[in-house]
């Protein structure tokens, strides 16, 4: 980002968009920039509260009187003869007032030619339509790992510890990726305090310490899994395809010129294991699952604030790659992104433009784990070719996949697998799901255990009888997503030839 920046002032570009919500550490960088130009450029601050102030150790001295105002402050920017940056910081609540839009274009355009820059810093993105063209926007990223490195050392300094391995060093580095300067600074001192040290026996409370700010900030939420990809039954094509891919973002990869993976979008029946795939791919592969959440992502409560928030999810996610970023029923959220722009104000088609885009132009390796129940309400964007490695559909379970499915969970609850027949439960239990074969286990659990005895394979059986499969219940659901998926998506089981349709 610094040298992004850098270049655009060395272009002489007149108006900058720096979103960021870190403020000392976006100044201290544009600080730097402004101090490495030719010729060198003075860095002034304005807020709402205390008008145009220099950069510096002591900026309340050098308050610039009458510029609380943006229009006077704006003016005052226009007037200056030296070279300057001129950061105005949450400028967005006044930027759609027609005199400050107007100021604004007045003043950049004045500027040609005087090495003089406004950078307007807010962790909310907000452009009136007026100057759309004329600004150059950078999202500031998260600390870096030799910026995290001088928040460590600065708390080092502070411990009994100062002298750490190079290698416990990274781990504690690592272990802090993907969170604000200020964030990690909090981590590292509560590691510190609560064990009176910082060493690598402490990178596991920096790990939960960020784990929890990551689910406080609300959009992003960090899932673990015991399972195994064992744990699944059946789908034997995309669990090979998962295989082959597991040390995708390793170095070893790379030199070998793989490309690297970029997403997968699993259709599929409820209940078939979808959620499972993508927990247990991140124990697969070693990597952080994140779960973005859309519903949480849209927030009417200010103009830009749903861009911000996916804008910074998106972010903490590229900070903490490798990872997996994994979005649950693409189609719910995503269904209105359509034509929308009454309803929200355009706010879903902008977030949803905003998602293609980063999706195409990441470069980082976050892995999209996307599902989705409904293909009919998922815009067609998403199953261009390219825009996902694979589109996968996993189907009602066979009968084999089925048998599997049952072994998994009687083993689970330490039963001895020899006294079901498999087959014929296999064989009942036909249009079942995998969460519906699972729920069926544990209803014959409840009526063994409350009449204070063992299951039997007549209990489950019972279970079936008494359970309407959602195949059966949502018949035209389930035979248009089959239908459409059998031309455009490649079966998650074992091959099409073993594939044996079902009917009901
Ligand atoms: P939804 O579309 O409703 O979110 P889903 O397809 O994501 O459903 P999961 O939530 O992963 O399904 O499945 C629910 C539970 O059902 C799983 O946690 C697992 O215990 C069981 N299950 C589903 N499919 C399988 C399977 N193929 N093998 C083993 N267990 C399964």
């Amino acid at each position: 980002m610094q040298e992004e920046l850098s270049t655009l002032v060395k272009a002489q570009y007149p108006l900058i968009y720096l979103v960021t919500s870190e403020e000392e550490r976006a100044e201290r960088a544009i600080a730097t920039i402004a101090q490495q130009e030719k010729p060198q450029r003075s860095v002034y601050l304005w807020t709402v509260t205390h008008g145009i102030v220099e950069y510096g150790d002591r900026p309340r001295q050098s308050v610039q009187h009458n510029t609380v105002s943006p229009e006077a402050a704006i003016e005052w920017v226009v007037r200056q003869k030296d070279p300057g940056l001129y950061i105005f910081k949450d400028l967005h609540p006044f930027i759609d007032s027609p005199p400050v839009t107007r100021y604004l274009r007045d003043a950049i355009a004045s500027f040609k030619g005087t090495h003089k820059t406004i950078v307007l810093m807010s962790p909310i993105q907000q452009i009136p339509t007026e100057l759309e063209k004329e600004v150059a926007v950078i999202d500031f990223p998260l600390p870096n790992m030799s910026e995290l490195n001088e928040v460590l050392s600065q708390q080092l300094e502070k411990s009994r510890n100062r002298r750490i391995s190079t290698d416990t060093r990274e781990k504690l580095l690592k272990s802090a990726l993907g969170l604000t300067k200020d964030e990690a600074e909090k981590v590292y001192r509560k590691a510190h305090v609560t064990k009176g040290q910082l060493t690598e026996s402490e990178v596991d409370i920096v790990l939960s310490e960020k784990k929890q700010l990551i689910r406080r900030n609300g959009i992003l939420d960090y899932l673990e899994e015991d399972d195994t990809i064992d744990s699944i039954g059946g789908v034997e094509e995309l669990k090979k395809w998962l295989r082959q891919r597991a040390d995708a973002f390793t170095e070893r990869a790379r030199e070998y010129g793989l490309p690297q993976p970029k997403g997968m979008l699993i259709l599929g029946v409820p209940g078939c294991g979808k959620t499972l795939v993508a927990k247990t791919t991140s124990r697969l592969w070693g990597l952080p699952l994140l779960r973005l959440d859309m519903g949480r992502v849209y927030d009417g409560s200010t103009v830009g604030k749903s861009e911000a928030n996916l804008r910074n999810a998106l972010k903490t996610a590229e900070s903490l790659s490798p990872a997996i970023l994994f979005i649950d029923e693409l189609d719910k959220a995503f269904s209105g992104s359509g034509g929308s722009a009454d309803s929200d104000g355009g706010t879903s088609g902008r977030i949803f433009g905003s998602f293609l885009t980063w999706m195409q132009e990441k470069t980082s390796p976050v892995f999209v784990m996307a599902t989705a129940n409904r293909v009919e309400r998922l815009p067609g964007e998403f199953l261009r070719k390219g825009r996902f490695d694979e589109i996968f559909f996993v189907d009602l379970p066979t009968t084999e996949e089925r048998q599997a499915i049952f072994k998994i969970h009687l083993s689970k609850r330490r039963r001895d697998i020899s006294r079901f027949d498999l087959e014929q439960l296999a064989k009942v239990s036909e249009g079942f799901s995998g969460a519906e074969i699972e729920q069926a286990i544990v209803a014959a659990m409840y009526e063994a255990f409350a009449q204070e005895r063992e299951f039997t394979q007549l209990d489950i059986i019972a279970a079936i009888k008494a359970t309407l499969p959602l195949s059966k219940t949502m018949t035209e659901q389930v035979t248009a997503l089959r239908d459409w998926a059998r031309q455009r998506a490649r079966p998650a089981a074992s091959s099409v030839a073993e594939y044996q349709r079902l009917e009901f």
